[in-house]
């Protein structure tokens, strides 16, 4: 779900009642799914809104060729429903895009979630009524709905960046970002394409349009690490094997670091020999995915230690890539490995080998602007049919800042989080009462699986919406000096973690103006599940609550 900034506050009402529900939830990806099937189970009135025309959140808007998640799909689907987990059947290790999709609406229909949402619909304004315990939910056509409790689902990678080039609107030729997709299939045959961006994303274009297009242009600044992802079709015996034993990999996965049954060595890399180390890594290729990632426990805070398996990748870059300076350019230097999200790829530096694929450094020959014709870059300019911004997301907080989100007297999100973003565990905000986000910026979000996460996340909402329904309170919110400590933690784990040491949208580097600074919790999934829970003991101490006043118990009755 993304949404609009209100240039200034609106007024709350636009001469029609509110529509009262108790709860409102923003955003159709997973977290908001899951938040609208739990509140409905558990009785209560709804209203969902997505500015898509459907659900799916990333996987709805992200249908650029080579879509495909980087988690496996046993890992990355719903864990709260049996009958889900034994009815839908994966085809593949890494499902793709549409894959995604299928699942999205198998889930949506199976559980009748879009009848409780409002597709094209942005929120611009959520504003709290502290006299009457409530929050008033303004759309961007005016509409009001009022709810004790508002979840924003927003999604942690919900808001494209603004891809900071000139003159993009002077381009005569076909412009795509990738996050914002068509929806009809794009044909590259016999064109001049040119892809901006080498994250994630962009390796997953390139791979794939690179064997399409007449010629590819990579138009590559910061070079990114990519691994083998050794993608399976998953067989009927296996899957049914899988379906056994959901229940134990759900377990596994809810006791790890990242949310997913991966194995995570906790040896150190210099408690082995050279060669021993080298088998280790060889066998990790080999293996796929994120294997690499979890051969040794100290890699992301050894720098000596994450230095050598660097060197390991680049290695292999100078075993597929002909062409030694075009291999030099794709080496990545000077920031540590895992430090970016690491990227899973299908024969991505194997594309380079292609005639008709050109690797444009931008380190050494920057983009200037965009032209009628293309893209000029310092050497010249490279005329181009269709120009695709693979350029990233204003991650973490974009989605909540992109619109007015007023607290107590008046406080906004915007300026709460000047200095970059605070809440406890990503979920509540001091100062915002029954205000609370799934997947939220000091949470693991970025370093997890995203559905295990919004699982937790909801659960610990609707337990503390039932606390305070079961007590007669009105609202609850953690205290400042909760935060505090939440934020204290947060900091003093992502010191000593490599991950500060490249410029990434986990850093807040790729947005221009951003505050910087590691504000994800990195401790792992599992501590993250034990700090939720031990900030639910002993009826929410460290939380502010509040009893309800008289008329919102009566409207509940
Ligand atoms: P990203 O990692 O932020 O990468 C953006 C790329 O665009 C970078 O290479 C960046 O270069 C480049 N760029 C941005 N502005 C530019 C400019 N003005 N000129 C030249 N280059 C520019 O974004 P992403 O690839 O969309 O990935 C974001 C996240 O989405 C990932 O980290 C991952 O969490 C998620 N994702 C997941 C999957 C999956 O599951 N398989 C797939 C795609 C995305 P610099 O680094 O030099 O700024």
């Amino acid at each position: 779900m993304t949404a609009v900034r209100s240039p200034s506050p609106q007024p709350a009402a636009s001469g029609a009642e509110p529509t009262r529900v108790d709860v409102v939830i923003v955003g159709g990806g997973f977290g908001g799914m899951y938040a609208v099937y739990k509140f409905r189970e558990l009785g209560m009135s709804l209203q969902a809104f997505e500015a898509g025309g459907d659900l799916g959140g990333v996987w709805y808007w992200n249908r650029y060729p080579g879509a495909r998640v980087d988690l496996p799909s046993i890992d990355y689907s719903y864990s709260f429903s049996r009958e889900i987990e034994q009815e839908w059947t994966w085809s593949e290790q890494f499902a793709a895009q549409p894959e995604l999709l299928r699942y999205i609406d198998f889930v949506a229909t199976r559980l009748d979630l879009r009848r409780h949402y409002r597709f094209n619909t942005r929120i611009n304004q959520a504003v709290w009524d502290e006299a009457r315990q409530l929050w008033q939910v303004t759309t961007e056509s005016g509409e009001v709905y009022e709810a004790p409790y508002c979840i924003m689902a927003t999604g942690p990678l919900s808001v494209p960046k603004k891809p900071e080039i000139d003159g993009l609107e002077r381009f005569q030729g076909r412009l795509l970002h990738a996050a914002r997709w068509p929806h009809e299939p794009v044909d590259f045959t016999g064109k001049r394409v040119g892809v901006i961006g080498t994250g994630s994303t962009g390796i997953q274009i390139v791979q794939e349009v690179g064997r399409q297009a007449g010629e590819l242009f990579v138009f590559q600044r910061t070079p990114s690490f990519t691994m083998p992802m050794r993608n399976v079709p998953l067989e009927p015996a296996y899957m049914a094997e899988v379906k056994r034993h959901y229940a134990g990999i759900r377990e596994v996965a809810r006791n790890s670091p990242i949310g997913g049954a991966r194995p995570q060595s906790t040896r150190a890399f210099f408690t082995v020999t050279p060669a021993q180390r080298q088998e280790l890594l060889e066998d990790a290729w080999k293996h796929g995915g994120l294997a690499m990632l979890g051969t040794f426990g100290d890699l992301m805070i050894n720098e000596e230690a994450n230095e050598h398996v660097a060197e390991f990748v680049r290695g292999k870059i100078d075993d597929v890539v002909q062409d030694p300076d075009t291999a030099r350019r794709l080496k990545p230097q000077g920031y540590p490995i895992f430090a970016r999200r690491p990227c899973l790829d299908t024969g991505y530096y194997e594309t380079f080998n292609l005639p008709n694929v050109h690797l444009m450094d931008c380190l050494t020959d920057p983009i200037v602007e965009a032209t009628e014709k293309g893209l000029r870059t310092a050497s010249g300019e490279t005329e181009l049919d269709i120009l695709i911004l693979a350029t990233g997301y204003d991650g973490l907080t974009g989605a909540l800042l992109a619109f007015d989100v007023q607290g107590r007297d008046g406080q906004t999100v915007q300026d709460k989080w000047k200095d970059g973003p605070r809440s406890h565990l990503g979920i509540m905000l001091a100062g915002f009462p029954n205000l609370f986000m799934t997947t939220g910026p000091n949470g693991p979000a970025a370093l997890a699986n995203i559905i295990r996460m919004s699982e937790n996340d909801v659960d610990w909402i609707a337990q503390a919406i039932l606390h305070l329904r079961a007590n007669g309170l009105g609202s609850i919110e953690p205290s400042i000096d909760t935060e505090d400590r939440w934020m204290d933690l947060v900091h003093a784990l992502a010191k000593p973690s490599l991950i500060n040491k490249a410029k990434t949208w986990w850093v807040g580097a790729n947005v221009e103006g951003k505050p910087r600074g590691l504000t994800q919790f990195v401790g792992g999934f599992m501590k993250y599940r034990e700090h939720c829970a031990a900030a639910a003991a002993n009826g929410y101490a460290g939380h502010v609550l509040q009893p309800a006043r008289e008329q919102v118990r009566e409207k509940a009755a």
